[in-house]
């Protein structure tokens, strides 16, 4: 029997997100707040897992309809899957595709690991440099703690 190769919905207009490493999509898909993104909206979100890939064996794939990211949603993308690509998709074509850079520095998306800090206390947005790309690494603007790795942990946004 010939085997099929699987694909997950086509999108006629958005943005695919490609070569995320395998079990990141839903991190990145909880970031972004996709979800409540979905329910506003009714366009269609496709979450594949565990495609084949033949640069970083396994990946996961988002596309979303009707969508653009904003600076801050690539930065998000980019500390999560450093090697990502976005595409931006109009009328079933992609138009643009890019790899996402990852930013020297990023806004309050990030909590901060230090449970001291003054971010976790009082209505200071965080800041965070990153001082490696492979690991990701931050370091706290304020408390200057350093982490990386399951240390990160993401805002959750409720929308965008
Ligand atoms: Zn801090």
């Amino acid at each position: 029997m010939k085997e099929r190769p699987i694909t997950i919905a086509k999108i006629r207009n958005g943005i695919v997100i490609d070569h995320i490493p395998a079990g990141e999509a839903l991190a990145i898909f909880q970031v972004l707040g996709l979800n409540a993104l979905a329910r506003e909206t009714g366009d269609i979100i496709a979450v594949g897992v565990n495609f084949d890939s033949a640069s970083i064996g396994r990946k996961d794939i988002i596309k979303v309809e009707n969508l653009s990211l904003t600076l801050e949603m690539l930065n998000v993308v980019a500390l999560i899957a450093p090697h990502a690509t976005v595409s931006r998709i109009e009328d079933g074509e992609v138009k643009e595709k890019n790899k996402v850079t990852i930013p020297q520095e990023v806004g309050d998306i990030v909590i901060c690991p230090d449970r001291f800090c003054i971010t976790n206390h009082e209505e200071v947005p965080g800041k965070f440099i990153v001082i490696d790309g492979e690991p990701v690494t931050l370091k706290c603007y304020y408390c200057e703690t350093e982490f990386f790795g399951p240390l990160i942990r993401y805002k959750e946004r409720r929308s965008l």
